[in-house]
């Protein structure tokens, strides 16, 4: 721990948290391996595909804005022809219309409905959509897309490129870290749960996560499925802890203001089922320590509603012979 100016407490981060430094710039713009170049500004990472007589872009967050653009004409001056969007959210893919106009949008299906609804103009709807696969054979490169279901969100699509062994999953694989708030804001748990999975049944070597600071490895996927699984064994206990907190938070803040109820009575079971959770990956993974019980009260609610998981049903022992539904 150190300590601002002000007493409060910031975590370490662990050094294997830390990636390459951003330049003045604002970005960093490095080839992975023949034609594959990520781009970053240490935040959000995008990428593009140098082939022979064109690029393929995939993504324009808005926080790198027309810098994405600027690396893609540091590298080269080829056209970009092509533009892949891993998934609809507008923080990966909000800058988009930087790219001409004539380049083919290429999505996955979902990401096509979702894009509709939205009507947004900064967000095109793609061009060209696939339901489980898509393959891009341009000027000696081979770029493919994969969907394996909904994860983070729906049409969220695995990038591959098979002959440099480079993967690309945004929003699902955090490199040094915990995943972001409510495990990574996934709209289906379970989904992001088989994504380790899935993402460790492509030959890879190098990932590009969509964030953070440096890229990811298959150690990296492995590590996060580990500290995943954690979370669920916490979710699980505080689900079997939910009864004496129940009767907890009755004393505690009664019953009359039910949100409030059940607010303290999740809160309190997250957090004590959390600590043996963060005292283990304190040090290994940075942000543990600000969102293991965050991740423990999202997976608790995705037991409870996904996989019905019940918490153990306890009525409260009758204080004074009545109910203590009677006020
Ligand atoms: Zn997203």
């Amino acid at each position: 721990m150190t300590q601002t100016g002000k007493g409060i407490e910031i975590p370490l981060i662990p050094q294997n948290a830390i990636g390459p430094k951003v330049p003045p710039s604002g970005y960093l713009v490095e080839e992975i391996a023949d034609g594959v170049h990520w781009v970053t500004d240490g935040a959000y990472q995008c990428a593009f595909v140098v082939c022979e007589n064109e690029v393929i872009a995939i993504d324009a967050p808005p926080s790198l804005g027309g810098l994405v653009t600027r690396a893609i004409r540091d590298v080269t001056s080829k056209p970009i022809t092509h533009v892949i969007y891993t998934h609809s959210h507008g923080d990966h893919i909000g800058t988009v219309d930087q790219f001409p106009d004539g380049a083919v949008r290429i999505a996955q299906q979902e990401t096509h409905a979702i894009l509709r609804e939205c009507a947004d103009p900064a967000r095109r709807i793609p061009d060209v959509t696939f339901k489980d696969s898509y393959r891009i054979q341009v000027g000696g490169q081979t770029v493919e897309m994969h969907y394996k279901g909904s994860n983070h969100a729906p049409g969220n699509s695995f990038v591959y490129l098979p002959r440099q062994r480079i993967l690309m999953l945004v929003d699902v694989i955090y490199p040094g870290w915990v995943p972001f708030t409510n495990i990574a804001q996934s709209k289906n748990i379970g989904g992001f749960m088989a994504h380790h999975d899935h993402a460790l049944s492509f030959d890879f070597d190098v990932m590009i996560t969509g964030h953070l600071t440096r890229l990811g490895t298959r150690l990296d996927v492995e590590t996060q499925r580990e500290y995943m699984r954690d979370i669920r064994g916490a979710a699980q206990h505080a689900l079997e802890i939910t009864p004496e907190k129940r009767i907890l938070a009755r004393d505690t803040v009664g019953m009359d203001h039910i949100y409030l109820y059940f607010k303290t009575m999740y809160e309190a079971a997250a957090a004590e089922a959390a600590k043996p959770v963060i005292r283990k990956w304190s040090g290994r993974l940075a942000g543990v320590e600000t969102l293991g019980v965050n991740h423990t009260l999202t997976m608790y609610h995705s037991l409870r509603l996904d996989e019905n998981v019940k918490p153990q049903v306890v009525f409260f022992p009758p204080t004074d012979g009545t109910s203590d539904h009677h006020h």
